[in-house]
């Protein structure tokens, strides 16, 4: 996936952050039409409607149909915006492009099934499509999975490519509707930095009150936009009425959000970075000093036939570790995960020890 090409859209993108808003669902068109115009005073350039909504248990509303993609037309002529929906099937695909939608996205129950992605693909291929499409994550954390979508999409001829992050799913009761998992798409940056990724604050808080917070993280860690859910009257929206927000609140949002200029690379910030490789180099070579203290351990281990785990002195280590980074600042979980990748490690060297029979 070399040349992936920017999410432009003729007159007004790449715009930084790329902002697409409107409706969790098209419902009626009085719907659609007053959140749209309300959200193009506001400025917005490009707007969201699901037409087909996919539900975890039928009986639910499940989207207008093919009806709302004429709202949608109505909404381009009305307010010169930009408009967007989400696909899921062949038919999906050939109706959407038939009325005009501009940009296409893929759900997170779809990109986690390679099956209906290379139907998907396959239709954008068959229909010569030409529209940017972009591919939310997977529900389960597998970024393999989603890169595979992407490039099912990619080899079907579409170039301009973006991945959402709506977070992922879990069992639960969790402060988000969606945990995050932010190393997911910083792994997906690395592997891909051409590739523009776009954040779901809405999925991934699914309460109000954290669209905004969820948001400035996003633009923290450099995120190229936002897809927000907004409604004219949330309260009374068919789904997902807890995550929407009015235009007038997106607007609020979008004034208060902190854009930083990530290429800005200043003197004092190669120095910086200059410490924090000289830093890593120094912990390579005492966490090598560590192994090699805890391979001559388990050569001790294995003269006087002892096994290798020793609870309770992993635990005293634990504890004693832990105890020590959290009165320096730094959080419990990030302790006992850097031990645990340690300790893991270490019992690795001091089995191949013992195995060794010289
Ligand atoms: C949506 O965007 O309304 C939606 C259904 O999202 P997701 O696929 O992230 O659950
Ligand atoms: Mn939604």
């Amino acid at each position: 996936m070399e040349d992936l090409q920017p999410i432009t859209l003729e007159g007004i993108v790449p715009q930084k952050p790329l902002l697409i808003a409107g409706p969790c669902s098209a419902e009626t068109e009085e719907q659609v039409i007053q959140t749209a115009t309300e959200l193009a005073a506001n400025g917005v350039k490009i707007f969201r409607a699901g037409i087909w909504k996919p539900r975890t248990k039928p009986g639910g509303f499940e989207g207008v149909g093919v009806e709302g993609l004429q709202w949608l037309k109505k909404v381009k002529e009305l307010t010169g915006m930009y408009t967007s929906t989400e696909v899921a099937t062949k038919q999906h695909v050939e109706a959407a492009l038939e009325a005009g939608v501009d940009l296409l996205w893929i759900g997170a129950r779809t990109s986690a099934n390679p099956f209906a992605m290379q139907e998907i693909a396959d239709a954008l291929q068959e229909a010569g499509a030409d529209v940017p499409v972009l591919i939310k994550n997977p529900v389960n954390p597998d970024l393999e999975l989603w890169i595979g979508a992407m490039q099912r999409i990619y080899n079907a001829g579409i170039k301009r490519i973006g991945a959402i992050h709506r977070g992922f799913s879990a069992y639960g009761k969790h402060l988000y509707r969606n945990l995050p998992q932010w190393h997911i798409p910083i792994e997906l940056r690395r592997r891909m930095p051409n590739l523009p990724i776009i954040c779901d604050p809405s999925h991934i808080g699914g309460k109000r009150e954290l669209v905004a917070p969820i948001s400035q993280q996003a633009l923290d860690m450099g995120f190229d936009g936002l897809i927000i859910e907004s409604h004219c009257d949330p309260d009374c929206a068919w789904s997902d009425k807890s995550q929407q927000v009015t235009p007038d609140v997106l607007n609020f949002i979008v004034n208060t959000l902190v854009l930083r200029d990530e290429s800005h690379t200043t003197e004092s910030l190669t120095l910086l970075r200059q410490q924090i490789d000289t830093l890593d180099n120094e912990l390579l070579e005492v966490l090598n000093k560590r192994m090699r203290v805890s391979r001559e351990i388990g050569q001790y281990k294995k003269e006087h036939r002892m096994p290798v785990l020793q609870a309770g002195r992993y635990d005293d280590i634990i504890q004693s570790r832990v105890k020590l980074a959290m009165e320096m600042g730094m959080s419990s979980d990030f302790m006992k995960s850097v031990l645990a990748a340690i300790h893991e490690e270490s019992v690795r060297q001091q089995i191949e020890i013992l195995n060794n029979r010289k």
